[in-house]
């Protein structure tokens, strides 16, 4: 047993050590992103465990990862040297749903879709949807202030979390938050913990909004011939007043790749198709919207028939970073810019992916102006791998210039670290980090994570 091992198990904590599986915890999604070496695993299965981890950790000055289900993009749930990688997961009930006040409360490891399923049956959702939603966690989605599909018109998760039950670094747990519909007592200390990607404190419960389903929804795809054209769209359709509920952009690198890897009869020598639905007035909404893609260059415009093939369409979306996983290594870029730029972006991008000669497919949260250029590298060429980086760089240089910022949804991990300070002003730096120092004055929590060492 190693002297950590003995340590927590002395605390009542069972802890993994075996180099294979520790290996396999220590990576998540962000594939460029190198792992340190980490000490311990702990699958913690209760609130009492966390803060025991903790206090071992404190006492030890040993760096705490904690993880959800790690599928982040932004390396935020890699292993630093000598961590103690906490998963959470095994924490994974709905403790208790109420359909009058329309909240849930969730303990951290409950999978995101997991919430809408077991709200369904009195008419409700958990309304943010990350393409992750049936693999990433509610305490990774709050970690992250994830986003998702229908962010355009219902909001992404920070707007969803009313409560939250946190283990501090010192070990002691804390409360905030409410489960009543409106509440202004103190700083809102849960917003604080929504985005701070494991550095402040680790998620124990959680008290989400649910909201009603809405009662009807209709797609349709519009096949564009350039990138621009579907971004101008884009632009249009928000200029006009629409409240879209999924306002999604797929490149054609993506559909080409996605029809490889399971043909659907996808237009695959498009350069982009737009995939729309609207939930209010649908039928009205869609043929206003189907208008604004025609006047702005669509070239074909499909209504889905039924919801069978709504869902499709959607599915397609969803399986598109997979799909491009197919092609190399992808490293992920997330920037989000004013949406009356979104047409603008996306030729920068591909402007950059020609400069270093490197393929980058682009899929969007079009609506919000958030942009996933997916650039393929193959790590074992040295050459590919500085390409890619360089492209990278370029692209959120680009979005900075433009009023953007450099991650929309996915978090600065490890990834963007070093550009953070390039987004907001040393003031705004300078209180990041008190507020860091004073919540984990050790530096325990996730250590080398958002806020560059
Ligand atoms: C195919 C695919 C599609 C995706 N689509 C989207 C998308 O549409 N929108 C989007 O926003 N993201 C998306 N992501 C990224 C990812 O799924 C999200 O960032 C998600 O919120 C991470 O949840 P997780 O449970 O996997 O957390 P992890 O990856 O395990 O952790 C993420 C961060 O949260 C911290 N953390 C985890 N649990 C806790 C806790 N209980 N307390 C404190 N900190 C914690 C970790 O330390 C880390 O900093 C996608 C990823 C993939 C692979």
């Amino acid at each position: 047993m190693s002297d950590l091992q003995t340590a927590l198990a002395e605390a009542g904590v069972a802890a993994v050590v075996d180099g294979d599986i520790l290996a396999a915890h220590s990576v998540d999604h962000a594939r460029l992103v190198a792992p340190g070496k980490a000490a311990a695993l702990v699958r913690a299965r209760s609130t009492e465990e966390v803060s025991a981890v903790l206090r071992v950790a404190g006492e030890r000055g040993a760096p705490v990862v904690p993880q959800g289900a790690r599928t982040g993009l932004a390396g935020s749930a890699t292993a630093v040297d000598g961590a103690i990688l906490l998963d959470v997961s095994p924490m994974d009930s709905i403790l208790s749903l109420d359909p009058v006040d329309r909240i849930a409360v969730c303990q951290p490891g409950v999978r995101n879709a997991e919430i809408s399923r077991a709200a369904a049956e009195h008419g409700l959702r958990y309304a943010p949807d990350p393409g992750s939603w049936e693999t990433s966690t509610i305490g990774g989605n709050i970690a992250t202030a994830a986003g998702g599909m229908c962010c355009v018109k219902y909001g992404v998760t920070a707007e969803y979390v009313l409560g939250l039950e946190v283990v501090m670094a010192s070990g002691e747990v804390m409360r905030c938050g409410r489960r009543t519909a409106k509440g202004v007592a103190g700083y809102d200390l849960v917003r604080l913990f929504c985005g701070s990607e494991g550095t402040l404190g680790v998620i124990t419960e959680a008290t989400v909004k649910l909201s009603p389903i809405p009662a009807d929804r209709l797609s349709l795809a519009a096949v564009f011939d350039t990138t621009a054209a579907a971004g101008r769209a884009v632009t249009a359709i928000m200029a006009s007043g629409a409240q879209p509920s999924l306002l999604e952009l797929i490149d054609g690198v993506h559909l080409r790749a996605l029809e490889d890897m399971r043909p659907m009869g996808l237009p695959t020598d498009a350069a982009a198709l737009l995939l729309v639905a609207a939930d209010t007035d649908p039928a009205a909404e869609l043929i206003a919207i189907e208008r604004l893609c025609e006047s702005s260059g669509a070239s074909e415009v499909f209504r889905a028939t039924d919801a069978t093939e709504a869902d499709a369409l959607l599915e397609s979306r969803r399986a598109a970073y997979h799909a491009m996983e197919r092609l190399g290594t992808v490293l992920v870029d997330d920037v989000a810019v004013p949406r009356s730029r979104l047409a603008e972006a996306l030729d920068g991008v591909a402007a950059a992916a020609e400069r270093h000669g490197v393929v980058i497919g682009v899929i969007a949260h079009a609506g919000d102006g958030n942009l996933h250029p997916n650039i393929v590298v193959h790590p074992e060429d040295e050459a590919s791998v500085a390409a890619g980086r360089a492209a990278f760089d370029e692209i959120l240089e680009m979005t900075l210039a433009m009023g953007g910022t450099i991650t929309g949804e996915h978090g600065v991990g490890m990834l963007k670290r070093d550009w953070l300070a390039r987004e907001v002003d040393p003031v705004n730096l300078a209180v990041q980090r008190r507020v860091k120092e004073a919540l984990d004055p050790l530096g325990i929590l996730n250590p080398g994570k958002v806020l560059a060492g």
